[in-house]
Formats: structure tokens, sequence, C-alpha cells
């Protein structure tokens, strides 16, 4: 792995970029194809006037990357954050088509993003944020060309505004625009959970393999959102012991195991997991270098770095959240011999239930969320099974693997379609 100064060690394209060309000279990748792979093929800035409950106009940037289309529509979620940037976007969307190639999955990869703070802004602000954003995509949206869906900031509602925006456009309505929407309006059953729910599979899956047991193994998860609570909720459901929970403003512990459940509750019932008098409050960033069997990273990227590497203790990582251990960090993992389970793989649950949202849109005929659940458990498992063998069988780590075997698929698929000129 090329040495790296520290901002470039945190900045998500460049980490992308680095693992990239790393998988691509391991596969001996054709130069040309490697040049079309690298870079997204388009990138779309724009800037959207809102009008805000005060009376005033204020201007948001927001981004949509199409990194590439060759293996079916552009897919990837739309996020709400200060922090959104077009490098963050860029790997985001690079990453969305390793994670589709991974999970074999008919799409290409995507992502979206709008700078700003949806904490401190109105549903009727962010309503009309949604909606203008996607009147100006309009052209690059659709069921067969891009197919948001919700990443951090954004949910469900987000999702129905932006088909009902697109559908007034089109005069119909066109539910498979989007996904992550609500069941009534064409979700999927069991959409909600999949990341959370492909998350526990994968847990599962490399517990068998390193012989491991579920009994007395202790989960710590950083971030309770939609990934990192069901992730907690799933697992604890199958009998492991989540013993912290870390959040922006505050963390859990307690070593006999947190009541998911009642957490839940008092998550809903105050909007913070602190306070919580079951567990310990501890420090936030500590939390993530105490001893357990797996921790799940399900918050943002950056978190595992040369500056916390070295103390992590756990014995299988599992990467809920999307670039959350940077490369050098992934050196140091390796010589701790940490098992770890990529991003591209260990959450694309999400993405694997979005198809089938996309497939039951198409087809008018929804399915029960058994069917869901078991065509995902399917797709996870067999997935983390490609993966695993491809590293033992080419002598890389479960990173570069999963990296090596998505570029193979989207590589063949782009040389089969050829280069339009
Ligand atoms: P979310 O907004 O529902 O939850 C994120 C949670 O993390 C929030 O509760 C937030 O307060 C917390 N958080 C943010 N920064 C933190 C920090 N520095 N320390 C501790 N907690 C922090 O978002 P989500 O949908 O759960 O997504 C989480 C991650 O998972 C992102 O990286 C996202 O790209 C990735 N992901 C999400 C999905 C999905 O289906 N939602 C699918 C694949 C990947």
């Amino acid at each position: 792995m090329q040495t790296l100064t520290l901002e470039q060690e945190t900045n998500p394209w460049e980490a992308q970029a680095a693992r990239f060309d790393f998988a691509a000279k391991k596969l001996n990748l054709d130069q040309g194809i490697w040049k079309v792979l690298r870079y997204p093929a388009r990138e779309l800035i724009v800037h959207i006037p809102v009008g805000m409950d005060d009376g005033s106009i204020e201007v948001f940037t927001g981004y949509r990357v199409q990194h590439s289309v060759a293996r079916g529509p552009a897919k990837g979620g739309i996020r709400y954050s200060p922090d959104v940037s077009l490098d963050e976007v860029r790997a985001l969307a690079s990453w969305m088509t390793w994670k589709c190639a991974v999970v074999n999955i008919p799409f290409g990869g995507a992502k979206g993003g709008v700078i700003c703070d949806p904490k401190k802004m109105s549903q009727g602000e962010l309503e009309r944020m949604t909606r203008r954003y996607t009147a100006e995509l309009i052209e690059f949206l659709g069921p067969e060309k891009d197919v948001p869906a919700p990443d951090m900031g954004t949910d469900e509602q987000t999702m129905a505004w932006i088909m009902d925006t697109y559908s007034m456009h089109m005069r119909q309505t066109v539910t498979a625009v989007v996904t992550g929407k609500p069941v009534n309006i064409g979700g999927s059953r069991g959409r909600k959970e999949a990341t959370g729910r492909g998350v526990s599979v994968v847990c599962d899956e490399a517990m068998k393999h390193l012989g491991m047991s579920i009994d007395g193994c202790r989960v710590i998860i950083q971030g309770f959102g939609n990934v990192g609570s069901n992730s907690a909720k799933l697992l604890a459901q199958k009998g492991y012991t989540v013993t912290g929970i870390a959040e922006y403003d505050g963390a859990l512990y307690n070593a006999d195991g947190i009541d998911i459940h009642a957490l839940i509750q008092h998550r809903q019932k105050t909007g913070t997991i602190t306070g919580f008098t079951e567990a310990e409050a501890v420090d936030k960033h500590e939390l993530l270098t105490y001893n357990c069997e797996i921790l799940i990273p399900a918050a943002t990227e950056n978190v595992i770095t040369s500056k916390n590497a070295d103390r992590i203790r756990c014995k299988i990582l599992c990467e809920g959240a999307n670039g959350p251990t940077t490369t050098v960090a992934d050196d140091i993992l390796a010589d701790k011999r940490v098992f770890i389970i990529p991003d591209i793989l260990a959450n694309a649950g999400g993405v694997t239930t979005s198809y089938f949202e996309w497939v039951q849109d198409r087809m008018g005929y929804f399915w029960t969320e058994d069917e869901v659940n078991q065509r995902l458990d399917n797709i996870m498992k067999e997935s983390f099974c490609d993966v695993v063998n491809y590293a033992r069988n080419h002598n890389v780590n479960n990173r570069i693997a999963a990296y090596m075997l998505a570029i193979d698929r989207v590589a063949y698929t782009t040389k089969q379609r050829g280069i339009y000129a």
C-alpha cells in the first residue's frame, strides 16, 4: 500500500482510489479499463434555492455522482450532512459500484449528497430542498437510469418526496425511481432493517469461519441510527451480547449486555442514548478500544485511523458504515490479525433489498417479509463465501479480495459492452 499523508489518509476518495489501484494491479487489469473504472462517469453539482420558514432564501449545494452504469442503472443513497463534499460523494459512488458487483446484483454505482444540517431544518424546509434537488437532477434520474435511496440524514419520507416530485414531472406515478420508500407506496418489506440484517448474517458467517461461539460473544457498535440500531437488535436476538454503543453525544457500556429493546425505547422517548440508566456512561472514543469479539462501526467514515488502530482489541471488524477504516489503519489491523468484513460486503444488505424493492415495483407484485429476508440471507451468505474464498485463493486480505472480485466483474462487463465512441 502506498504511503499517505494524514490529509490523504482521511480523504475517502484517496482511500478508495488507493485500494482500487492496489486491487487493479493485483488483477493485472488492462490499463485502459483501469482508467475507465478509476474515475466516475458523471459528476453533477447543483445549487438549490430554498424558501426558509422565516421568509429568507437559502442556497444549498448538492451533488450526484454516477460512477458506473456498466452493469445496470446507477444506484446509491443520498446523504444530508454538513460534512458532505464532492470527494466524499465520489468515493461513496465508487464504493456502490463495487458493492453491487460483490453481491452480484445488476446495478452500477452512484451517490448523492447535500451540504446541510437536517437536524437544524424544519420538515417543510427539508421537503422543499428535497423537491428542488430532485427537480434539478430530473433528467438524470429514473428506474433505468439512476435510483437513489436513503443514507445518513435521509429516510423513507425523503424518498417519498423524491418519488412524488419525479412522478409529477413524468405525469404518472413511478415508484421504482427510488428505493427505501414507505411500504404503502411501493417500499419493500424488510428494507428498513436490511442493512443491519446483512451485518448480522455476515457476523454469523465470520463466527462460523473462525470457529467462534455466539455464546459470550461481545459486540460493540458505533452509531445507533438505521444500521447500528438494527444490527444491535438483530444480533441481540441471535444471542450475541451487545456490551457497548457509541453515539455522537455519548457512549454506553454494560459488560453483561445492553437491553437493546429498552435502549431503542429510551432513544425514541428522549432523542438520545445518553441518560440510559441500565448501562454505564463511557467515553465515546475510548469505547472503540474496549475488549470485544466484534466491533461494528456503523456511523461514518474515518473512525479507525492511524491514531487509534493500534489500540483496537476486537477479533472481527464488521464495517456497517462506509469507509470507517483508513488504509493506514488497515495495515495496522492486519498486523494484529483482525478479521475484517469490509464495508462493500458487510453493509451490502441494504442495496440488496433495494434491488428487491426495485424488482417488486417493476412487477407490481410484493413479497412477504420472510421471502425478502430469506433471499437476502442467501445472497449475503454466498457473497461472504465468495469473498473469503477469493482471499484464500489469491492470498490477499478480505478487503482487497472484495475489491478484486468486484473490479473483475465490472471490468468483464465493460470490456464485453465495449467503449462507445
Ligand atoms: P443514520 O443517520 O440513520 O445513523 C447514523 C448514526 O450515527 C446517527 O445516530 C448519528 O448520530 C451517529 N453518528 C454520526 N457520527 C457519529 C460519530 N462520529 N460517532 C458516533 N455516532 C455518530 O445513518 P445510517 O443509514 O445508519 O448510516 C450509517 C452508515 O452506514 C453510513 O456510513 C452509511 O453510508 C452506511 N450505510 C447505510 C445503509 C442504509 O441502508 N441505511 C446502507 C449501507 C451503508
